[in-house]
């Protein structure tokens, strides 16, 4: 069953768009299915989890943290993490970039922004990340790599309105693209979409498709 959903979803995605199979809350055993399948990218949003599926399973699995990262956990993920989605605030960029250090590499991460109506959602607003990207601060960073923007729509069934964020999201990047990364070859992602609204992501510019239930089936 994982296997097909992962096969039947790939075969529709243009060549620009990755697929992170969303795997938080499933067993090892339903990734061993998806990476049979030849799924490597795969996405957790508790740290625990993630570390404890990245000792079980094959090492060249990537690993994307799409949840909320509390700093004092980033040590956790530091030394194998392929993509830090999440990243929303200038202490967690120092605390990655320490992290980084520590283990000898750069750690690719991506700005979220808030798009949604509701107020519960995490995300810097471009302001914020003006600030941050123009601070020296942020420049004598060495350990990390910024490599675009992540964001989550409002959940509704409302079609316009989740476009009108995904739209608003690729304004913001390429905004940001324009202004700070104009001679960057890693800034180029856009990471959204989820189960119920990717193909409008899609529509909209995203590079990085986040899928759980539509893959692994629902969550308990
Ligand atoms: C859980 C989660 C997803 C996947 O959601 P589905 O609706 O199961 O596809 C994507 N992004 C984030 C940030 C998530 O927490």
């Amino acid at each position: 069953m994982i296997s097909q959903s992962i096969q039947e979803l790939r075969a529709t995605l243009p060549n620009h768009v990755q697929l992170i199979a969303v795997s938080k809350t499933h067993s090892p055993e339903a990734i061993l299915e998806a990476y049979a399948a030849g799924q490597r990218d795969f996405g957790e949003n508790k740290v625990q989890e993630m570390v404890d599926k990245y000792t079980q399973l094959p090492k060249d699995i990537r690993w994307h943290m799409i949840g909320h990262l509390q700093t004092n956990k980033v040590k956790y993920i530091a030394p194998f993490v392929h993509l830090i989605h999440g990243v929303e605030s200038m202490k967690l960029l120092q605390e990655i970039n320490k992290q980084g250090n520590k283990n000898q590499r750069i750690i690719p991460c991506l700005l979220q922004f808030h798009i949604a109506q509701e107020q519960t959602k995490f995300g810097l607003t471009k302001e914020e990340a003006q600030e941050i990207l123009t601070s020296s601060d942020f420049h004598s960073m060495k350990h990390i790599s910024l490599h675009g923007v992540m964001g989550m729509a409002t959940f509704t069934e409302n079609a316009a309105q989740i476009r009108k964020e995904f739209k608003a999201l690729q304004g913001i990047f390429m905004a940001l693209k324009t202004a700070f990364f104009e001679t960057s070859k890693e800034f180029k992602e856009i990471s959204m979409g989820m189960s119920d609204d990717y193909p409008l992501a899609i529509e909209e510019g995203s590079t990085l498709i986040r899928v759980g239930s539509k893959i692994f089936g629902k969550r308990f």
